[in-house]
């Protein structure tokens, strides 16, 4: 059985004019961990204790200071990052550095895969982010209610195959779900999903040609049609939902 705090969400998205429902269910998730670490949280023991540790990923990190609220909690947070960032790292940087060559100690490739350790470490910490884990635990959560309403409720199972497509990187998180599915299940699932998908794709592709043939001065007083915004449409489906698609 699937639990209904996820199924609601999910039907709701389904039903909506979103353009990828599964973008729509990241937003929405998005926001509500983004509101959470807006509010006292970050004053909160049990919280530090993670971000102290974590900090936020870049993208977290620029969308937590442009909602500029949370100014105390963020420097809090911040002043034992950065302290735990660096008693974790810095003595190390300084560690991995190569003794130099001599006559007597010869040369060694040891350093390297010092080196790169500790780049790796360093790069590991710039991304790890409470706010993207949760997102990735709900949109799992999500796509297992996907995949299993899709199996389980003939409305459901409509309401995927009614032409609503998925960005790419969605679709590929899917196809890894339909790879749990039974054989039977999948061969349903996946050719569902690949017809959508097709579907948008080929429209998509008409509307970003007539978005570059309407600068052909012939075509300028011809309509629009759907393609006004086709190339930020591109955009999200290719990579996602972003605030830096959105149209101007
Ligand atoms: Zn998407
Ligand atoms: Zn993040």
């Amino acid at each position: 059985m699937v639990e209904k705090i996820y199924t609601i969400p999910v039907n709701e998205a389904y039903e909506s004019s979103c353009e990828c429902p599964l973008c729509a269910l990241h937003k929405k998730a998005e926001q509500d961990y983004l509101d959470y670490y807006l509010g006292p949280s970050l004053m909160e023991p049990d919280t530090r204790k993670i971000t102290n540790k974590t900090g936020f990923c870049p993208d977290h990190m620029g969308k937590l200071n442009l909602a500029e609220q949370s100014k105390l909690g963020m420097g809090l947070m911040m002043h034992t990052h950065l302290k735990d960032f660096n008693e974790d790292i810095c003595a190390d940087i300084k560690a991995a550095a190569p003794g130099k060559a001599s006559l007597l100690k010869g040369r060694s490739s040891d350093y390297k895969g010092k080196l790169n350790a500790i780049a790796d470490r360093i790069d590991k910490r710039i991304a790890s982010c409470p706010i993207c884990e949760k997102i990735d635990y709900t949109l799992d959560r999500y796509i297992e209610v996907i995949t299993y309403l899709f199996t389980h409720d003939s409305d459901f199972r409509e309401k995927f195959g009614s032409g609503k497509a998925h960005c790419m990187p969605h679709v590929s998180r899917l196809l890894r779900a339909a790879s749990k599915m039974s054989q039977n299940d999948a061969a349903d699932f996946v050719t569902v999903l690949a017809d959508c998908n097709s579907t948008a794709f080929t429209t998509l592709i008409d509307d970003v040609e007539w978005f570059t043939l309407k600068f052909d001065y012939r075509n300028s007083d011809k309509p629009w049609g759907n393609s006004k915004n086709a190339v930020q449409r591109g955009m999200r489906f290719l990579s996602g939902d972003r605030k830096e698609f959105d149209e101007k």
